[in-house]
């Protein structure tokens, strides 16, 4: 049975001699891999390109995870020629591919909606919210209604390593953060989609490194895409 599924590439390798391995995640059925043969010798036209969404036309079989690409038809590419913008998005591949939450359909939706909102400006509020979302997915998210250690409403910092919000008793000087810090953590916890756009707080990458800690910590992941991108 042939089959036309609608995926993002987040990564390619080389396959074989003259192949090409694409882990793709598609909008119905997950991470998929497929293999291009041959592809390294085809025209620009048909190359496949990392950040680029397609169709991908292949024999499905069900419990196969990795299928021969029979055509691709390109969608829209967030292939950037900007060192920055494009490490930026390699940031945002890496995470799911490293992660590989289940919820493959939600995923979908948030990874395409960061890359279809790029903006320069707003790098660090987009690469926030991805990876706030994915930390949902894997089970492991800030608690932030609350001083995660006592519960108490009122709050004063927050810190990775106990894995949230804290109020006043339990917080130490070294976490404790100013109210705005707070407020740009809660925001992104309750936004999703629909809001986080209109959040009316500057985010800074010093936020996004927070979130990545908060990966590297909860998740053992470390992103080189990240520490890359960090260096730029
Ligand atoms: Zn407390």
């Amino acid at each position: 049975m042939k089959d036309k599924l609608e995926g993002i590439i987040l990564s390619l390798s080389p396959y074989g001699e003259t192949g090409t391995l694409a882990q793709v995640l598609t909008k119905e059925a997950g991470y998929l891999s497929f293999v291009a043969k041959g592809s390294a010798k085809l025209s620009a036209k048909n190359r496949l390109m990392p950040l680029c969404r397609c169709r991908f036309l292949f024999d499905y079989k069900e419990g196969k995870t990795i299928f021969t690409l029979q055509q691709k038809e390109l969608l829209k590419s967030y292939y950037s020629s900007d060192l920055k913008e494009l490490s930026f998005k390699n940031v945002l591949t890496e995470m799911v591919s490293r992660l590989r939450p289940e919820e493959t359909a939600d995923v979908y939706e948030d990874l395409l909606f960061v890359l279809e909102n790029y903006d320069k400006q707003k790098e660090a509020l987009l690469g926030c919210f991805l990876t706030s979302r994915l930390l949902h997915y894997a089970g492991i998210a800030p608690y932030t209604d609350g001083c995660v250690v006592c519960g108490k409403s009122t709050v004063q910092g927050f810190s990775v390593q106990k894995g949230g919000f804290l109020c006043a008793e339990h917080v130490t000087e070294a976490e404790r953060c100013d109210l705005p810090e707070l407020r740009r953590i809660r925001y992104l916890e309750i936004a999703g989609k629909e809001k986080v756009l209109r959040i009316p707080e500057d985010y800074t990458l010093e936020d996004w490194d927070r979130y990545i800690d908060f990966l590297k910590r909860h998740a053992d992941t470390r992103l080189r895409s990240y520490d890359f991108y960090r260096q730029l």
